[in-house]
């Protein structure tokens, strides 16, 4: 293949992209998995660190999910953004687990309360240095030996990927194994930069206040 698809594809942070994306892996015969075996040769560990949007989280599932593609969903209970005791955070729950997919535990250091509603797999929010690899009893955290290693890990942070965007080595085969970090609201919600994409987001979210503020009675006139 010369100058086909695989250069006039852009790596926009857009769903179609992120399409191509699982289309490369399943070129490259990547197997998808979740957290709990050490990685071995071929396994994809896709994550999914939910800052922001539960409704983020829920089209990108769905996206995965028509992809035949099981990832691990990171969920905060500690988030200024949502609220995953509401009746939305139970039924996003709900449906991530219908789809197929794995769900963990975004923590907000050193705090990690894993109740019934979570897999024994932690992330850290922010994590700083001192405390990002180490061992978490009575759980896997992803950033520690042996899911985490820089050569085989690639983060989409603030529309960066540092090492650049993973799918043309997908396709190829090039990563013995790998683990993504995707957050979803820079995929669903569109904009050229991150700041764009942000208030993308917000506007999203406006209209969706304002809809729950009618289901709660409010006079909205
Ligand atoms: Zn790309
Ligand atoms: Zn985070």
């Amino acid at each position: 293949m010369a100058m086909g698809a695989r250069s006039a594809m852009s790596c926009s942070f857009d769903l179609a992209h992120y399409a191509e994306i699982l289309e490369a892996a399943k070129a490259g015969r990547y197997r998808w998995t979740t957290f709990g075996e050490p990685p071995s040769r071929g396994d994809l560990f896709l994550r999914h660190d939910i800052d922001l949007s539960l409704d983020a989280a829920l089209r990108m599932a769905e996206v995965e999910a028509e992809h035949g593609v099981v990832t691990t969903y990171l969920l905060m209970t500690e988030s200024v953004f949502y609220n995953l005791a509401s009746h939305e955070g139970v039924a996003a729950i709900d449906r991530l687990r219908e789809l197929g997919h794995a769900v963990g535990l975004h923590a907000v250091h050193p705090n990690v309360e894993l109740d019934e509603r979570f897999d024994p797999v932690v992330s850290w929010h922010n994590p700083k240095a001192e405390y990002m690899s180490a061992t978490i009893p009575g759980a896997i955290n992803v950033y520690a030996e042996p899911y985490f290693d820089r050569a085989t890990y690639r983060s989409d942070s603030n529309q960066n990927w540092r090492s650049g965007c993973p799918h043309e080595e997908l396709r190829g085969g090039g990563f013995p194994w790998l683990q993504i970090l995707v957050h979803p609201e820079i995929w669903v919600y569109e904009g050229s930069t991150m700041g764009l994409t942000m208030r993308a987001m917000l506007n999203a979210e406006k209209a969706r206040r304002l809809e729950q503020l009618a289901a709660d009675g409010i006079d909205l006139e």
